[in-house]
């Protein structure tokens, strides 16, 4: 596929949602060089309907601020790159992509999509793995997510403090549990990574990086209210409620001087070539 357009801080890629939405077009853009597709969340539902009804297996990773100043580690943009979607998680990203010249319509959050997924899947009785966190998460996730949508099945569940000798085998299981969506919540950027290598080998249909959606389904930790999450203050609820966290919220500031100073790169390169 040829570049659509040059634009500040990377370049824009006009391509097919494939394969089984046809004529359904998304604009993928970059935002420092990794990957962020221009839909709404209804396009990405949509689609997500598409792949289950399709065969073969799709990945979906949820791109935030913080994942994307993590391009630099080994394997990391080749496993967003790799995805077949990938969403504009956080008003960070939404903000970027508009400086930079290359909008997405509306901020798509994992967790509202691992949402309207839920809500499809009991329409559809789709059946659901769910990978990652402690031990119990996953199971509690499951059950309480089943408890909410009656419709769909529990494929299974597994926690994420496997090592790496036992992946292979973990894969194994998740491919005989057969789901249609798998929900993989194992933190940043260790979800991508394990999505890039393993998630055609588990044949889920559809498979989706959710960081700590599944904590949040098990009741083990709280969305920050819809009103703050609308004015994009979610980091300072984070951050009052688990000080901690205060040094992974550094990569706020750290991602806007980076999209300033990739923007104002691009302006100059623009003025010398003209
Ligand atoms: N996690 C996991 N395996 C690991 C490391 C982390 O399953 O090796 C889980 C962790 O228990 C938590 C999630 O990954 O449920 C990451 O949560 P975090 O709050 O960091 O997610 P985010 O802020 O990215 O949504």
């Amino acid at each position: 596929m040829q570049p659509m357009r040059r634009a500040a801080g990377g370049r824009t890629d006009v391509r097919p949602l494939r394969p089984f939405c046809t004529g359904v077009f998304s604009l993928r853009h970059r935002i420092l060089g990794v990957p962020v597709d221009a839909v709404t969340l209804t396009q990405a539902v949509e689609t997500v309907a598409g792949w289950v009804r399709g065969g073969g297996t799709h990945y979906i990773v949820t791109p935030n601020p913080e994942i994307i100043l993590m391009r630099d580690r080994p394997g990391v943009l080749a496993a967003l790159d790799g995805a077949d979607l990938a969403l504009a998680d956080g008003i960070g990203v939404v903000w970027a992509a508009r400086r930079l010249g290359t909008p997405v319509p509306e901020r798509v959050a994992g967790a509202d999509l691992t949402e309207a997924i839920l809500a499809l899947g009991e329409r559809e009785h789709f059946r659901f793995y769910f990978l990652g966190g402690q031990p119990g998460v996953a199971a509690e996730a499951a059950r309480r997510a089943q408890a909410a949508h009656p419709g769909i099945v529990i494929a299974g569940s597994h926690h994420g403090y496997f090592s790496a000798a036992d992946e292979a085998e973990l894969a194994n299981e998740i491919r005989a549990a057969n789901p249609d969506i798998l929900l993989v919540g194992l933190g940043a950027p260790k979800q991508e990574l394990w999505l890039h290598r393993w998630a055609g080998a588990t044949g889920a249909r559809v498979a989706l990086g959710v960081g700590g959606v599944l904590d949040v389904l098990a009741g083990r930790k709280l969305r920050p209210p819809v009103w703050l999450r609308r004015i994009g203050l979610e980091w300072l609820y984070y951050l009052i409620r688990q000080p901690s966290r205060w040094r992974r919220q550094l990569a706020l500031p750290r991602f806007v001087f980076a999209v300033l100073a990739a923007r104002r790169a691009r302006r100059q390169s623009g003025r010398g070539q003209t």
